[in-house]
């Protein structure tokens, strides 16, 4: 690799998915399109959305209430339409996945399933430092379930003077804690340092323990190839409005592995979304779920998110997951090969992150020296859209939908001229 524009454009112009730029809006600096380095908080927004939605819209006008029925995707099915696409996100079946709700809701459907602790199982093992959200959703149900989080909630942390955490140190806890585990819940990338974790020796681990297992894809979705039917995840969910471009609070996506599809003893939370298609409408007593991941479902889907969502799905579908991946290996390897060139040459940039591809996903997160807000602020000034975490943190996310290498390279200038180094 060279640290030189001639070679980030020459990376570029071989690049078999440099089309997709052109699928997204980019904001705007001084007349110019910004150096989006933020998919892993806020994706761009996709062209198509527009249209997406304007379809909805002519829906709804032109049939009013029987565009449930009518039209070429009809509300009354409008899941199904989404199930193909998210099956290929998730790497499941089809009847494995649905999108319903939003995250954070999902999880606490999830854990009414799948987290049903008794007196001598009652644990939730689960990273320290996770995503607030969860941490708030697991202590409520921890709570909601009369124990204690003190005692119930196990958070595995890493070694002293290291940054993430050794699969060894994960594997050791649930065997330790196994026997009093209700639930293994993991991140599947951690928001934070942009660790991918080894979920499938998490789940053989986890089960061999005698615990479910679920996890939380929100940094992972869109980001990293999946294969929750084949590792055996009992669930997982995930947010699509970072990776997945899907808009501000775009919807959720739920899999619920095939094994409990038929278990009619296991608790859920119902609503009539749930209930058997055919006997939807006959308003009868009596909760009759569909099989698969749609019977977790509550209401009538959200059709304008789901829309956007739609519409960014089909640009997944086009661009695969694998290939994706295979372009963002090299685009973080390459924003990883200037920083440490920068280092090189007397800047300092601590990157949190694992230095082995496997353990990641495209996200690298920087612990700046004490300048690390005066950087941002700089950056920012300047056209770069990154993020900012406390205390000196800054995340970067050269996402291989819509990030060039000449982004990285644009930034890596930007870091030079701003220490003078
Ligand atoms: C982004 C994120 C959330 C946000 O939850 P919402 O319910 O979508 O607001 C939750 N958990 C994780 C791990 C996240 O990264």
């Amino acid at each position: 690799m060279e640290n030189t524009l001639s070679y980030a454009r020459a990376q570029d112009q071989v690049d078999p998915l440099r089309g997709y730029r052109d699928q997204f809006y980019f904001p705007q600096h001084n007349g110019k399109d910004v150096l989006y380095f933020c998919g892993n908080s806020l994706g761009l927004q996709p062209k198509g959305v527009e249209k997406a939605l304007l379809d909805e819209l002519e829906q709804w006008r032109t049939y009013g209430v029987e565009g449930h029925f009518k039209g070429e995707m009809p509300w009354m099915y409008y899941h199904k339409f989404l199930a193909r696409q998210t099956a290929h996100i998730a790497g499941a079946k089809e009847e494995e996945v649905v999108v319903m709700n939003t995250l954070t809701t999902n999880l606490h459907l999830m854990m009414v399933s799948f987290y049903r602790p008794t007196k001598e199982r009652f644990k939730i093992i689960m990273e320290a430092g996770a995503f607030p959200s969860d941490q708030y959703a697991v202590e409520s149900q921890v709570r909601f379930h009369g124990f204690d989080p003190e005692t119930a909630i196990v958070e595995i942390a890493p070694r002293d003077g290291e940054d993430h955490l050794q699969t060894e140190d994960i594997i050791r806890t649930i065997k330790e804690q196994g026997p009093s585990a209700a639930l293994i819940l993991f991140g599947g990338v951690n928001y934070y340092t942009g660790q991918f974790f080894d979920l499938p020796a998490i789940v053989r681990e986890g089960h061999h323990a005698g615990a479910c297992v679920g996890f939380d894809l929100a940094h992972a979705a869109g980001n990293l190839p999946l294969q929750l039917h084949d590792w055996g995840a009992d669930f997982a969910v995930w947010c699509s409005y970072k990776y997945l471009n899907s808009g501000p609070g775009g919807p959720s996506g739920v899999f619920v592995h095939q094994r409990h599809h038929l278990n009619l003893d296991l608790p859920r939370f119902a609503g009539w979304w749930g209930h058997d298609e055919a006997q939807r409408f006959l308003m009868k007593k009596g909760f009759h779920p569909m099989s698969g991941a749609a019977g977790w479902q509550l209401s009538n889907a959200q059709i304008f998110p789901m829309a956007a969502h739609k519409a960014s799905l089909d640009l997944f579908e086009q661009a695969g997951m694998e290939n994706l991946r295979e372009k963002s290996l090299r685009l973080t390897a390459y924003l990883e090969f200037i920083i440490d060139e920068l280092n090189r040459k007397g800047h300092q940039y601590h990157i949190l992150t694992p230095r082995d591809p496997a353990q990641r996903g495209c996200q690298l997160s920087l612990l700046i020296g004490n300048h690390g807000r005066e950087l941002f602020n700089y950056l920012t000034d300047h056209g770069v859209i990154c993020d900012w975490r406390e205390p000196n943190v800054i995340r970067l996310a050269p996402v291989p939908m819509y990030n060039s290498f000449e982004d990285i390279w644009l930034l890596g200038e930007k870091l030079r001229v701003y220490s003078g180094k």
